[in-house]
């Protein structure tokens, strides 16, 4: 019997993804940054060894894609041996990463090991707002000078934007500026309020109009510079009619190993108490993919109440985000009120539009390892 292999059954296909984040260190401090309000620390991070078994395990289980992330990957030593072991076991390798501080330095060896793809974050076009987002001084010229180099090698770039109140005006220069970098792709991505996101929510809270205006300015890029630049759009969702099926659906496309060995079914779920999460450090992949409890919970549509029980988008969206559903309601297992057919949808768009509403908006919280106890959460709604 083989743990890894034998968890893929009919019934129960293989991941398609692996988010390994190999670290949660980085020298940029974004205050919508996904990572968990307690941050791991260096000490507590799998080794060398343990990420190469993790690797050696996904691709028997079938995964195709592995996303090297963070924090900043390449502040791990090993991200060059890593790399390698995504290459020579056939896993298609996208660095993501901030460009700055050592992943210049690191940029040739990765090639040479064998990296497929760069996911390069912009926090803003205009250096010094981009710097203020991010809470790094000097930043922009080393993200310019690492995708140059990105684009030089001949490495496929793509361009992160996380989209706010405080750089929506800069969509069409960002997308220009995606273009001058010599990018394939950029993401537009409006924040998703998890992580730190959430606690900032009130200061990173765009207005409806702007955002309105932003998919615009997409819709017509995307026509303007067809067969250039491929643009992602990703909405947001206190303004949607319809949540986003939050990883692919729980439990069904991916799997995101922290730095310290665990495994979740996205990179929220550790904001749910009570779900158990198995770790690499005691499992093999295959039997957490197959029967960790957390896998478990809300995998698949049994879990269900209405009206996500009886919608005829349940296999679509698979109920939306857990994660949101207890951040807002209050009750992992309700219907995503970023959703129009949940009874708390209204009162999520009163409370978008009454944030995006104030004259000034509050200071970042920005992230920052042990920060945890500074933060100020901001309130959900209730029926
Ligand atoms: S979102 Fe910002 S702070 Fe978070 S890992 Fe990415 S670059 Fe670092
Ligand atoms: S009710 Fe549930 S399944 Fe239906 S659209 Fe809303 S979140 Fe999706």
């Amino acid at each position: 019997m083989n743990a890894v292999t034998d968890a893929v059954t009919p019934a129960l296909p293989a991941p398609i993804g692996l988010l390994a984040e190999l670290t949660h260190r980085c020298p940029l401090r974004c205050p919508y940054c996904s990572n968990p309000l307690e941050l791991d620390k260096r000490s507590g991070e799998l080794d060398t060894a343990a990420w190469q078994r993790v690797l050696t395990e996904a691709a028997a289980l079938g995964v195709l894609h592995v996303h090297l992330s963070g924090g900043e990957p390449t502040a791990r030593q090993d991200i060059v041996e890593i790399t390698r072991t995504c290459a020579e076991l056939g896993l298609y390798s996208n660095l993501i990463t901030s460009g700055v501080a050592g992943a210049l330095g690191k940029l040739d060896a990765l090639y040479d090991a064998g990296l497929d793809h760069v996911q390069l974050s912009i926090q803003a076009a205009e250096a010094a707002n981009a710097e203020r987002i991010g809470g790094l001084k000097n930043a922009q010229p080393q993200k310019f000078a690492f995708a140059e180099r990105v684009v030089a090698l001949g490495l496929p770039l793509t361009l992160n934007a996380v989209i706010h109140r405080g750089n929506i005006h800069e969509v069409a220069t960002l997308i220009d500026l995606a273009v001058t970098l010599g990018a394939k792709r950029l993401e537009v991505a409006h924040t998703q309020y998890y992580g730190w996101a959430y606690v900032n929510r009130a200061a990173l809270m765009p207005a409806k109009p702007d955002v309105d205006r932003s998919i615009r300015i997409v819709e017509e890029a995307r026509e303007r510079l067809k067969g250039r630049l491929v643009i992602d759009l990703v909405v947001p969702d206190y303004y949607a009619k319809y949540p986003k099926a939050c990883a692919g659906g729980w439990g069904r496309r991916l799997m995101n190993v922290t730095p310290a060995g665990k495994v979740l079914p996205c990179h929220a779920a550790e904001t749910i108490p009570g779900l158990e999460f198995w770790n690499v450090r005691d499992r093999s992949l295959g039997e957490i993919w197959a029967q960790s409890p957390a896998f478990q919970a809300y995998r698949g549509t049994a879990w269900m109440k209405e009206p996500c029980r009886s919608c005829d988008r349940r296999e679509k969206d698979w109920g939306g985000c857990r994660c949101q559903a207890l951040a807002l309601a209050g009750d992992a297992a309700a219907t995503d009120p970023a959703c129009s057919l949940s009874p708390l949808h209204a009162k999520v768009q009163a409370l978008a539009i009454a944030e995006s509403a104030l004259e000034t908006a509050p200071d970042y919280q920005y992230r920052t390892i042990g920060g945890a106890p500074l933060v100020t959460q901001p309130e959900g709604v209730t029926a």
